[in-house]
């Protein structure tokens, strides 16, 4: 079996790998690379292979980092199926169709391309076979390609994904969650005898800080932003981020009567689109979330929630008073509504904005965790004086220790470890980590980079 690391090799976004085995190729995700523009430039260029030659595609999850450039496959002749969840594939329809609108506003505004239509992400989604967690899949009907999905506890839906090939087994961890996340199982082990980990490395480098819990932490900054009168605004991640937040919030108010009566806007069509997906798969939530179901609770809705869907909507946020709280994408500000909210109120010294994602290089989200005292947003030069706050507790990826854990979560280690999905810096700290702590090869990847298993 040969591996070729494609995107997500040298950094974050636009995560794509080619499998060539058993005389057959497979692509696991193929994703959008999303830095200063929400479609960046290499998002246009050729894929390194030929659509037409693949003959299954794997998905660990929807985020668009992983799945936005699926459409690209099909429209260049791409006939066989697409693997993953049924609810990775609902969350996926969402994700593609709101790059497509964002791509179709960015093409007006700044003449940006648009990489497909309508028609192609109905073409992936005809192409689309769901399949469960556990449910060990025999792709081609040959007994060549066996294919198991995990629980990867990172996002609604997302799996890590196992491969058995040529009497090798390999697995893509896709992004791997965060610990206590609500909602989600954790993620599940580790199989026995993996011959090679490919292995995400986005905090591969750093710990969350966990000595106070994701709501306490919510109570506070909420408490304190209500305090100064201005705006809250959380730039949100649609997938997963905003249904964590929606649910602590639901805690917070209507459970436990915890903080003060303030307006909140969840701004985003997208995440009120995957919120609707969560309520479709019960069977995927956690023993809690199970309950809170049982006992009747919504627990994405509770007093003083306003979903935005239209930009109309979005609009008469303006003109309610302060405080309130504003939660819109896009999570890394690289594009969406939150933009507009920022030009209003970054430079607002009452306002807070909390970052509780990863933030990539050359985003507007990046910069201004970084302190930047200026940011350009839309064409306009926006001074940044609101306070600044990041939550890694919010983050749906694990931290270095959650990284290590699981690496070691089977009855054995893997034999090797190929990190990719994570700065070069960071992919090269976690390797001698893992070097010194397992005594296993572990490999910081870069694009190009072809590894016999
Ligand atoms: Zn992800």
């Amino acid at each position: 079996m040969k591996i070729r690391f494609i995107g997500g090799a040298d950094d974050v976004t636009g995560s794509n790998s080619l499998v060539e085995t058993a005389g057959k190729k497979i692509v696991v995700d193929c994703g959008m690379f999303q830095g200063g523009q929400f479609n960046e430039v290499h998002n246009a260029e050729a894929l390194s292979y030929d659509p037409k030659e693949i003959s299954a595609v794997l998905i660990t999850h929807a985020h668009l980092d992983h799945v936005g450039r699926l459409p690209i496959l099909v429209k260049e002749g791409f006939t066989g199926f697409f693997y993953a969840t049924d609810a990775t594939r609902d969350l996926a329809e969402l994700v593609m169709h709101d790059a497509l609108g964002v791509m179709m506003h960015d093409n007006v505004k700044f003449g940006r391309p648009i990489l497909y239509n309508d028609q192609d992400i109905a073409s992936v989604m005809a192409q689309f076979k769901a399949i469960d967690y556990y449910e060990e899949t025999d792709i081609f009907h040959d007994g060549s390609v066996k294919v198991t999905l995990r629980d990867a506890g990172h996002i609604f839906g997302s799996a890590f994904i196992e491969i058995v090939s040529e009497g090798k087994r390999v697995v893509f961890s896709g992004d791997i969650g965060n610990v206590n996340v609500p909602i989600l199982r954790d993620t599940d082990n580790l199989p026995d005898d993996v011959d090679m980990l490919v292995c995400e490395s986005t905090y591969g480098d750093k710990l969350h800080e966990s000595d106070e819990s994701r709501r306490d932490i919510l109570e506070r900054l909420v408490t304190e932003a209500v305090h100064r009168g201005g705006v809250l605004m959380i730039p949100t991640f649609s997938l997963e981020r905003t249904q964590e937040l929606l649910y602590e919030l639901d805690k917070l108010i209507e459970q436990q009567h915890r903080l003060p009566p303030v307006p909140i806007f969840l701004d985003s069509p997208l995440a009120i689109g995957a919120t609707k997906v969560y309520e479709r798969y019960p069977k995927y939530y956690d023993e809690h979330a199970k309950e809170l179901i049982k006992s009747g609770d919504d627990m994405f809705m509770f007093p003083g929630l306003v979903l935005t869907e239209t930009r109309d909507e979005s609009k008469k946020i303006n003109s309610t008073p302060n405080p309130k709280i504003i939660i819109a994408g896009a999570g890394m500000m690289n594009g969406g509504r939150i933009l507009y909210h920022a030009l209003r109120y970054l430079s607002d010294p009452k306002s807070t904005l909390l970052i509780v994602g990863y933030q990539a290089y050359g985003t507007v989200g990046r910069a201004i965790q970084e302190g930047a005292a200026h940011v350009e947003i839309m064409g306009e030069r926006v001074a940044v004086k609101c306070k600044v706050q990041s939550v890694g507790a919010f983050s749906a990826h694990g931290d270095q220790a959650k990284i290590l854990s699981w690496i070691a979560s089977g009855k054995n280690l893997p034999k090797k470890v190929c990190l990719n999905h994570g700065e070069t810096e960071v992919k090269h700290r976690l390797a001698a980590k893992i070097k010194t702590k397992f005594d296993i090869a572990a490999v910081p990847v870069s694009s190009g980079l072809e590894v016999e298993v």
